[in-house]
């Protein structure tokens, strides 16, 4: 077993019916990580040096800025800022040696993917890695892990999982993850099973999206058609993975 099984929170996801049972997994993480990193967790040691590390992506920056919790941002801020900087004099600082620019970056004439790119991935680094993002995709790792095995061993989620419909961001690393776990059979179960639950939720997206545009036509105003509601943010947010909040 290469990760914690953790069967309640994915079948709470399955029972909510919002969609895509992954997206679903991925927001109730980010909430409870949000707020985790502004509480207690701001002081706690290990976390701490992690934050300094790898520092938030923009998505999360400003997620944690809408919590109003200045003191505990800039706090995390302060000495992720001081050891971002000192990182940042270092990269510099070699790149000034003699012939320390040609070793750390590539200059005109030298060939892509060589040994100058190393500087510049690490300067990109700086302003790419996120702390609240890797703990995101440690813990979904653990939830397909989880799909794959309940596929496998529940017989209740197996024939629950063809009225599953999951976003097709979520769908290739839940394939590589059952490919890894799952026997040949299994795995032509589970194509199968997924192509049906979400073929089945884009052709039902597609048909309200489509109503959904018709109502914007004068001959159906004050009409309603049912199944619009939330029509484009559900089309929008099966395509893409979750990224807008659907109407209730
Ligand atoms: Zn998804
Ligand atoms: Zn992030």
């Amino acid at each position: 077993m290469r990760y914690h099984i953790d069967t309640i929170p994915v079948w709470d996801a399955v029972k909510a019916k919002c969609g895509c049972p992954l997206c679903y997994l991925r927001t109730d993480i980010e909430e409870k990580d949000v707020d985790r990193f502004l509480g207690g967790s701001v002081m706690d040691p290990d976390t701490r040096i992690r934050v300094n590390e790898k520092g938030f992506c923009r998505r999360h920056h400003k997620m944690l800025y809408a919590r109003q919790n200045r003191l505990g941002h800039a706090l995390m801020m302060d000495s992720c800022m001081i050891e971002t900087s000192a990182r940042f004099i270092r990269i510099m600082d070699e790149a000034a040696r003699p012939n320390g620019a040609k070793r750390t970056f590539r200059l005109p004439g030298m060939k892509r993917g060589g040994e100058g790119d190393s500087a510049l991935e690490k300067l990109r680094a700086l302003s790419s890695s996120c702390v609240l993002c890797d703990s995101i995709e440690e813990n979904l790792r653990r939830y397909r892990y989880t799909i794959a095995y309940l596929f496998k061993t529940d017989r209740a989620f197996r024939e629950a999982f063809p009225e599953m419909g999951f976003c097709l961001d979520c769908i290739p690393p839940l394939v590589e993850m059952a490919g890894e776990e799952l026997s040949g059979e299994d795995m032509r179960a589970l194509l199968a099973a997924l192509k049906e639950g979400t073929g089945k939720l884009l052709a039902e997206e597609e048909k309200n999206l489509k109503n959904f545009t018709l109502l914007f036509d004068y001959r159906n105003a004050g009409k309603t058609i049912e199944g619009t509601k939330g029509a484009l943010e559900k089309a929008v947010n099966t395509l893409r993975g979750k990224c807008l909040d659907e109407p209730s």
